[in-house]
């Protein structure tokens, strides 16, 4: 079995332990977790994915993904927002313009500016639409966007956005918008069913001209298939729900210790999940998918979905009325985990959920 955590003592333990004992607090939409993310810059965490040059970590995918799993086992919902804003530091990162990074990459390691992503209507969101929710459209030396960005987590807190938009001849143009810029509209965010806190909200698009310097990528077809950042359904979405489920086994664990009748369920839900974690770690250890198909992201991702839906299932059976009511973790990891079934859910992934639930067994 793999070791359960690797910060047993020092800044990241601390800030661990920080986390969970705030994460029940983390319930509506004005809770936003500013002082969860002033932690995380404490413990040296907003440098993870950053460049060593600009002032960050420059960690590994494998360690940021196992970093991943053992914050949200703890906090899903400060866990969930660092993925926005690290895809959208991971995206900065590997534009090719060095003085646009050289300016947003420091303060983004030192905490001083935020910034997220509102990519999804480029790769899973309103794909059924004939006409793109964001046009884009190229001047000598500024950008038009049109529309609205459907899905931004942490936008009313965002200095950047990463966003795009499709120009009249099916191109895609990405870029660093500046959330100050006339035309910006943040709207309020939504009322969700869990992570109220991320503050998701979208934002309205009204001849906002942004200066091309903010380019990151494009014009070019999917460009959100280029460069680093984790696409729709990639590992890091699966470590989330992971750390998710080990949250759930352990209530588990610690109440089959006194109920034998629980024991036969806990098992094979803990061997699932430690399997599970040993591949996430392989998968993440390399470049790219390789040939075991066990390995690839979506394969990796439809274990993940499965097993958070009936770990904390099983965590909130074995609670009974105790954990229907409304703070209990069992009552909270439930919610939590529906939250998988349509963040960044590419379509072989749902498809393999629909039927599982309509036990139509795996394709
Ligand atoms: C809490 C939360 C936070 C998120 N944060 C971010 C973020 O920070 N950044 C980001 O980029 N994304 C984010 N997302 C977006 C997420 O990753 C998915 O892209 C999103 O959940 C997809 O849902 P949708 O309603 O936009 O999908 P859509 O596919 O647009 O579906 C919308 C509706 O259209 C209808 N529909 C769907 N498919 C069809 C079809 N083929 N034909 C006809 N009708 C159809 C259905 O009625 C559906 O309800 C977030 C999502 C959530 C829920």
């Amino acid at each position: 079995m793999q070791a359960e955590n690797r910060y047993e003592a020092g800044p990241l333990a601390d800030l661990l332990e920080k986390l969970e004992h705030s994460a029940p607090e983390l319930r509506t939409v004005a809770d936003w977790p500013g002082e969860q993310f002033q932690w995380l810059a404490e413990a040296g965490v907003l440098g993870w994915v950053i460049p060593r040059e600009y002032g960050g970590e420059e960690l590994s995918q494998a360690e940021v993904i196992q970093g991943y799993l053992e914050l949200a086992t703890v906090c899903m919902t400060t866990t969930f927002v660092l993925t926005q804003r690290n895809g959208a530091c991971q995206r900065i990162a590997g534009s090719e313009d060095e003085q646009l990074k050289a300016e947003l990459l420091p303060q983004l390691a030192r905490g001083e500016i935020f910034a997220t992503v509102g990519i999804s209507h480029l790769t899973t969101s309103r794909q059924h639409l004939k006409r793109p929710v964001v046009e884009a459209e190229l001047r000598d030396d500024v950008i038009e966007l049109n529309g609205a960005v459907p899905w931004v987590t942490g936008a009313p807190a965002a200095d950047f956005v990463v966003t795009g938009g499709t120009t009249e001849d099916g191109r895609q143009v990405l870029i660093a918008l500046p959330m100050d810029l006339d035309g910006v509209q943040v709207k309020p965010p939504a009322e969700l069913m869990a992570l109220n806190a991320s503050q998701t909200a979208s934002i309205d698009l009204s001849g906002v001209r942004a200066p091309r310097r903010f380019l990151l990528a494009g014009p070019i077809e999917g460009v959100m298939q280029r460069g680093q950042g984790g696409g729709a359904g990639s590992v890091t979405t699966s470590s989330l729900a992971a750390g998710l489920s080990l949250r759930s086994i352990r209530s588990l664990e610690t109440e089959a210790r006194l109920r034998a009748d629980l024991e036969d369920v806990v098992r094979p839900l803990r061997q699932e999940l430690d399997e599970l974690r040993q591949d996430i770690a392989a998968a993440s250890a390399r470049d790219a998918d390789g040939d075991d198909p066990r390995l690839a992201a979506p394969a990796i991702r439809r274990r993940a979905n499965s097993l958070v839906l009936r770990a904390t299932q099983a965590h909130l059976a074995a609670t009974k009325g105790a954990g229907f009511v409304a703070g209990h973790p069992a009552e909270r990891a439930v919610r939590e985990a529906m939250f998988f079934l349509v963040w960044s859910c590419p379509q072989p992934v749902l498809q393999a959920a629909l039927r599982e639930f309509a036990c139509l067994g795996v394709e």
